[in-house]
């Protein structure tokens, strides 16, 4: 297979027109790639999990990339041009809230927060509002529209989805890409690698573990895998 690209934790190859293959790496990252680690095992889970989600979203009227599953590494997905924009959804107060805005960890706000970044390493991913996005044209104000509507809707959607499986989500982060229709689509991935999910005890069962050291990355993953299996 052709290889397109490769990020920090997918790799995507050619498929057939207008379809690409990607594939779930098990290198974890941290800290725009401060922190870098093997994790055995991370990969496949992200693949269930991320199968498993956008399944679920489709089924509730979303648009994703998703195709199939075809493996236990690798999906089929539509090949789409990605929005460079990080969307992130925030329900709960952790990581940038509490370290930019002093916010104090668990603070539930009443209404969600959609927020978005430049998707650019080299930049380190800055803020942007809607006019620094439209100003940039990474995106059109309609399109922000329809992309914070989907977001809401995934949010909603997805809360219920975890309070089946006894998590609260905290936050988690979205990107969307065109396809060759011009059609927006929910891309990437959606996995414990970019969703923060606690216990009722507020444990993290995401990504977090990794950036904090603080317990067993594959446990947390698994559990989330093994109760999203169980329910529907
Ligand atoms: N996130 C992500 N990729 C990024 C940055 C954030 O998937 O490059 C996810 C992260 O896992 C969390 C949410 O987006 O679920 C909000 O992250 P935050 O802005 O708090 O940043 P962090 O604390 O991870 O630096």
């Amino acid at each position: 297979m052709k290889q397109l690209y490769e990020g920090k934790a997918k790799i995507v190859y050619e498929g057939a027109p207008n379809e690409v293959i990607i594939r779930f790496k098990d290198d974890a990252t941290a800290g725009n790639g401060a922190k870098k680690a093997s994790i055995a095992g991370k990969g496949v889970l992200n693949n269930r999990i991320t199968t498993l989600l956008f399944s679920y979203l489709a089924k509730h009227g979303i648009q994703t990339h998703l195709l199939e599953q075809i493996d236990e590494r690798d999906i089929r997905c539509q090949k789409t041009q990605v929005i460079p924009l990080e969307v992130i959804v925030r329900n709960i107060a952790a990581g940038s809230m509490v370290r930019r805005y002093g916010a104090k960890r668990g603070m539930v706000f009443a209404q969600p927060i959609v927020e978005y970044s430049y998707k650019n390493d080299a930049l380190g991913d800055p803020l942007l509002n809607n006019d620094h996005i439209v100003a940039l044209g990474l995106a059109t104000r309609e399109e922000l529209e329809y992309i914070r509507g989907q977001a809401l809707r995934i949010n909603d959607l997805l809360i219920s989805r975890f309070a089946k499986i006894g998590m609260t989500l905290v936050d988690f982060k979205l990107e969307f890409g065109k396809n060759a229709e011009g059609t927006l689509l929910l891309v990437d991935e959606l996995s414990p690698d970019n969703c923060r999910l606690w216990d009722e005890s507020q444990t993290s069962y995401d990504k977090d573990r990794f950036r904090e050291d603080s317990g067993d990355l594959i446990a947390g993953y698994e559990t989330i895998y093994e109760r999203l299996k169980e329910t529907v």
